[in-house]
């Protein structure tokens, strides 16, 4: 971070408020005064700031440079693909014959629109090899709770309703294991064994007549390519059971592997990760679901058709419901058609070779300093573990604030839970070798100065607007208004 930041007013908007101000002035009213509700119900008194115009559009302009973004800094979040987003895709989406149709339109009268979902269906569809696809999902987690009511329903129809276990790899994303519970499954975990991979003999013993479905993350959050999955997905299919793939991060396997071709029955991904839309703060997300074509008519509505040259938006016959209110995030699902459109086959394929190859040039050039969670070739992420830092007395999580210091964000740290001081760094695709070039240059240098100084390194960040907090205080009490 650099000084201008360090300089600005840090004056909250009520510390700035001075009596009288105002930023607009309103025309006089033209409609006749109403009576006020019942006075007991209605404020004394309503503390609001009195500022002018520009002192709040500087004072919100100056908040947002305070947020670290993928627009401004190096976001290197594992588990989560914080890559670039181009520009493109929203102009696009801001087109006004998408941005300002409504949800309630019939399908006749949107044909554009549904044109669209269409042909983003059919290339998700491509792209996993499940053709079954409904774009309803608003995030992966829901696209998961979709698949696996999928699953249920699927046994419920063949009068198999005693499968009622989820088998889930001790290394899963935390929200695999949530959505099955919520989707009413038991969930059974399967430990990884010593490379990170599922123990494939620990899953043998533990499928039966009652698995519904086993959940694998591909590749696994390890950043690993699982190598038994044939065998995997054949131990459970010949138990009754279905796969399901977590591919909320597809961007190592575009158009080099396809799902569906492994065995997979069942797939979500992220167009908030994989896809190039925004991701962040809780905003809008989407997570579709992908099924094998035995597996379609059970699909959440609606589901975008074409017949002759007509778009419609259709219930599957067996269909799971509505999982929201609408149609998923279409602003969303627009972003992400404009991607596929404007990288095509051969782009996104080249996105999976960058985003590995870029992960295994950090990985490469810092194994030497920090431990590896797997000392073999990883995926689009690489897990490293900061336990020989922690022998000299700093922890992961200092490593972590030090990275803020030089304007790069924090890796995602301390998952996968199996990994001892974790530090789990996903560059993207869309990074330059000089940007992975300073990270590596930045992370060496903070394990020198762990050695040197260790003490800078463990009350890190020394430059962000706010140093660090005390975390426990923090989630347990904080302060989310103003107070004199
Ligand atoms: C992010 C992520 C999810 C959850 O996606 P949300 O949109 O946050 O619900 C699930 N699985 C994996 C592997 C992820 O990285």
């Amino acid at each position: 971070m650099t000084t201008p930041m360090r300089e600005m007013d840090r004056r909250l908007l009520m510390d700035r408020s001075v009596p009288g101000r105002r930023a607009v002035a309103l025309p006089e009213s033209d409609v006749p005064a109403q009576p006020m509700p019942d006075a007991t119900l209605l404020r004394d008194d309503l503390p609001l700031p009195e500022i002018a115009q520009l002192e709040v559009i500087r004072y919100f302009s100056l908040l947002s440079q305070l947020n670290f973004s993928i627009d401004t800094n190096f976001y290197p979040l594992g588990s989560c693909t914080m890559k670039y987003n181009p520009k493109l895709n929203d102009a696009i989406a801001s087109l006004p014959g998408f941005a300002n149709i409504h949800p309630n339109q019939p399908a006749e009268q949107v044909q554009g629109a549904v044109q669209l979902m269409y042909e983003l269906q059919e290339a998700l569809g491509d792209l996993t090899g499940l053709p079954g696809v409904s774009l309803a999902p608003l995030a992966g987690a829901q696209g998961e709770y979709a698949g696996l009511l999928i699953a249920r329903a699927y046994h419920a129809r063949r009068n198999d309703s005693a499968r009622t276990v989820a088998i889930v790899p001790d290394s899963a994303h935390g929200t695999n294991p949530a959505s099955a519970a919520m989707a009413g499954l038991e969930v059974v975990t399967v430990p990884s064994d010593a490379s990170g991979n599922v123990d494939v003999d620990a899953l043998r013993s533990l499928t039966d007549e009652r698995t519904a479905v086993f959940m694998l993350t591909m590749p696994s959050t390890l950043g690993l390519f699982e190598p038994s999955i044939l065998e995997i997905t054949q131990i459970v299919h010949s138990a009754g059971g279905l796969v399901y793939a977590d591919g909320a991060n597809l961007n190592a396997l575009l158009g080099m592997v396809r799902l569906g071709d492994l065995g997979v029955d069942i797939c979500h991904s992220n167009l908030h990760k994989t896809f190039s839309t925004p991701h962040g703060g809780g905003g809008p997300g989407s997570g579709p679901v992908m099924v094998t074509e035995e597996l379609a008519s059970f699909l959440p509505e609606p589901v975008a058709a074409k017949s002759g040259d007509t778009y419609t938006l259709d219930t599957p016959e067996h269909s799971v419901g509505k999982i929201n209110g609408f149609h998923g995030s279409f602003s969303i699902l627009a972003r992400a058609y404009t991607y596929i459109r404007a990288m095509g086959r051969d782009g996104l394929k080249a996105v999976a070779e960058n985003a590995i190859l870029n992960a295994n040039y950090i990985q490469a050039q810092l194994k030497d300093r920090f431990d590896l969670a797997a000392d073999r070739y990883c995926m689009h992420e690489t897990v490293l573990s900061a336990t020989r830092q922690r022998k000299r007395g700093v922890k992961g999580l200092d490593i972590a604030k030090r990275l803020l210091d030089h304007g790069i964000h924090a890796p995602t740290m301390y998952f996968p839970l199996i990994v001892d001081e974790a530090l789990m760094v996903e560059p993207t695709e869309t990074e330059s070798k000089e940007t992975l070039d300073r990270f590596i240059e930045v992370m060496r240098q903070i394990d020198d100065e762990v050695t040197s100084d260790p003490e800078t390194v463990r009350t890190a960040p020394h430059t962000l607007p706010v140093t660090r907090l005390d975390e426990a205080a923090a989630a347990r009490k904080p302060y989310l208004r103003w107070q004199e």
